[in-house]
């Protein structure tokens, strides 16, 4: 039976106890009822929570973390990092996309992550050719998706340019060329896999490398409702440069030229002025935030309160993968804006008082809704993505409801998160990947293949 019995469940509106979840064979929940009776045969747990969506990723450069932390001969930035991931890019082939993101993406299952949005740029062969099948390399990420288990949103990216002004791209760019017409082809090509597991939708890479007409003509030629995401504004200097172009900022300058709405996903968007935080506000679009990249890239901080404050939508992301925790992500987002206004509890109000809460709860809604997938709520019609959680675990023991996602999110770095079902089936048990060794089998002979194309 497709069924889980739990003592504590966080529904949308809170926690409740005693809630018996079910789901279909098409791993859709179909019931979630409160202070249920415990049918014989069922499963307990004590602690069940929606599995947390990954509103950003560049799979690719999971086998990069930790390879990017040595000072060079000047000032290192985010542009200079920059460097260093084409290098590292430029070789990957099809087979070892798909290992590196399958590995990727079962760790993001291990620590809570069931629905993850990948933004998908390297569409050509090392030589800047399109491979036989334009649609390859996303295709070796969408079977990852499916060998992991996460569900996908794929988001196939638009990179025509190497900067303002429709500059041509830089030979180091050429496995990322693509216009408006390629990225809607491979919109098609993955169109007979879309289903409960996989979405797609589009992005232009930013304002950088996609023209305004490009954008226009790529949101205009999407089927109505699929996501569309963008980076933008992360970085001062772009901030600085939009104006020669445009005469506007970034932000300022995509909601003169577009409808930007709910459809859109704002990735970074870290450098804002009063009046873009209100415009993105009202939007209902999603701010996309990724506090561990933003932090390890010297990108800045998103103006949270402010945007909190204009009733803002956003979700998290893990962009680079220096860490695959959700829990990481939430605990900086909240500790730097702690650290930066110097007093505590920023995601909360007197109304809503549990700031671990908040931020789960906020995260789930921002980031289902940049994935065009139904996720990110234990209700009926919602995929069934859920979490375990170890109650045996010294942080959850005797735990009360409303402090088990403070406990979570802010004690420690032990992984509590014990089971894992995503899209109705169980894919971690006892914190293991059902096909764990395989997988890092894989990933480590990719790897070893990369460090010798390397040396
Ligand atoms: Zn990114």
């Amino acid at each position: 039976m497709n069924a889980l019995f739990a003592r504590h469940a966080l529904l949308p509106e809170g926690w409740h106890g005693d809630v018996l979840i079910e789901w279909d064979g098409r791993g859709n929940l179909t019931k979630v009822e409160a202070h249920a009776r415990p049918p014989i045969g069922v499963a307990r747990a004590d602690y069940v929570v929606p599995g947390m969506v990954n509103l950003h990723s560049h799979a690719f450069q999971r086998a990069l973390g930790g390879l990017t932390e040595q000072a060079g001969d000047g000032p290192d930035s985010f542009w200079t990092w920059r460097d260093l991931m084409y290098r590292f890019g430029a070789s990957i082939t099809p087979e070892q996309l798909e290992a590196i993101a399958t590995q990727l993406f079962s760790e993001c299952l291990r620590h809570g992550y069931t629905a993850l949005c990948e933004f998908h740029y390297i569409h050509r062969d090392p030589a800047g050719k399109a491979y036989a099948r334009p649609a390859e390399m996303a295709e070796r990420v969408v079977a990852a998706g499916q060998q992991s288990g996460i569900g996908l949103t794929m988001l196939p990216v638009l990179y025509s340019h190497s900067g303002f002004g429709a500059q041509p791209l830089k030979p180091e760019q050429g496995r990322f060329r693509s216009d408006v017409d390629s990225v809607l082809g491979i919109v098609e090509a993955l169109a007979p896999l879309r289903g409960g597991q996989l979405e797609v939708g589009a992005a232009p890479h930013s304002l950088r490398a996609a023209g305004i007409e490009q954008i226009r003509e790529l949101a205009a030629s999407l089927p109505a409702g699929r996501p569309l995401h963008i980076h933008i504004a992360e970085q001062q200097g772009e901030v600085r440069q939009s104006p020669e172009f445009s005469s506007r900022r970034p932000v300022e300058y995509l909601f003169d030229a577009i409808a930007v709405d709910a459809r859109w996903c704002l990735v970074h968007a870290t450098h804002l002025n009063e009046a873009e935080v209100a415009q993105l506000a009202a939007s209902g679009a999603v701010a996309g935030l990724c506090p561990t990249t933003e932090a390890n890239l010297g990108d800045g901080l998103f103006p949270l309160s402010d945007y909190l404050a204009a009733g803002g939508r956003w979700g998290i992301g893990s962009d680079s993968h220096v860490s695959q925790s959700p829990v990481e992500e939430l605990r900086w987002l909240e500790y730097g804006q702690r650290l930066v206004g110097q007093r505590r509890n920023i995601v909360a109000s007197p109304a809503r008082r549990h700031v671990g809460e908040n931020l789960w709860q906020d995260a789930l809604s921002g980031g289902a809704q940049a994935s065009g997938r139904p996720v990110g709520a234990l209700a009926p019609g919602r995929r069934a993505d859920l979490l375990v959680l170890d109650s045996t675990h010294p942080n959850l023991e005797g735990a009360l409801e409303t402090d088990v996602l403070g406990r979570l999110v802010f004690c420690g770095n032990d992984n509590p998160v014990r089971d894992v079902l995503a899209g109705g089936r169980w894919v971690v048990q006892g914190g293991r990947h059902m096909a764990q060794e395989a997988i890092a089998r894989r990933y480590r002979e990719a790897i070893n293949q990369l460090r010798e194309v390397r040396a």
